[in-house]
């Protein structure tokens, strides 16, 4: 075993049974995808369209991709035929494209809506009031194109646990209210999607069944 697959399975040890750990390979080279791959691992996270084409043409079909970065509305149609998940949709807009583009290929997409509960400015996402929003007006039906599968956070990138911990908490208290509300009966909308390299055992203990794990795989990246 190499240090990426060693680093892998030590990963996946620590993971409880029905926790999906997506591999976040961006700024990562198809080789090490490949490594990943050789030891099982079908399930990769990228963030840019024009890295992810390449990598997708050249691996194997069996791999599922997920758009875990923010999305231009212009850049849906290239993945449209292939994505496996969009973990970030943070507007309505780039929802309706998302249908659209999915419509054409005859697919229907499932996607994430990203929640901002960070204390971050800067990061993307629907607060949970606009969220609630959304889903009250009710349009987001009629989009037959995409599965709306759960909501996907991140943290405050911050070494303050209970923060963090908390952020979490709130998450999980939104999917509930969501599920509850809108989804009650619908098995599909199940995917809490929080944790990274430095907080996924964190994300775990609040509820995450979907962890979105780079750095502790693969290294750092050199951007
Ligand atoms: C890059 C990225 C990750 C992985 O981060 P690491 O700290 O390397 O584990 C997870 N989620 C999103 C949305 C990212 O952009």
């Amino acid at each position: 075993m190499n240090a990426i697959q060693t680093h892998l399975e030590s990963i996946r040890a620590t993971i409880p049974q029905g926790v999906e750990l997506v591999a976040v390979s961006k700024f990562h080279p198809i080789e090490e995808i490949k490594t990943c791959y050789e030891i099982g691992q079908r399930c990769f996270g990228e963030s840019h369209e024009q890295e992810l084409r390449i990598k997708q043409q050249e691996l194997p079909n069996d791999i599922a991709w997920h758009f875990i970065g923010h999305l231009q509305a212009n850049k849906v149609k290239y993945i449209a035929p292939y994505i496996s998940m969009i973990e970030a949709v943070d507007t309505y807009k780039l929802l309706k494209e998302i249908n659209k583009q999915a419509a054409k290929h005859n697919r229907v997409i499932d996607c994430l809506l990203e929640i901002h509960i960070a204390k971050e400015e800067t990061k993307y996402g629907f607060s949970p009031e606009s969220c609630r929003e959304l889903l009250a007006g009710g349009e987001w039906k009629e989009l037959k194109s995409v599965r709306l599968r759960g909501l996907m956070c991140m943290a405050t990138n911050t070494d303050n646990t209970s923060q963090i911990r908390s952020e979490f908490q709130l998450a999980l208290q939104l999917f509930k209210e969501l599920k509850s509300a809108y989804f009650s009966g619908e098995d599909y909308f199940n995917v809490k999607s929080w944790g990274m390299t430095h907080d996924y055992k964190f994300a775990i203990e609040e509820g995450s069944n979907h962890v979105r794990v780079g750095t502790a795989i693969f290294g750092a990246r050199t951007y």
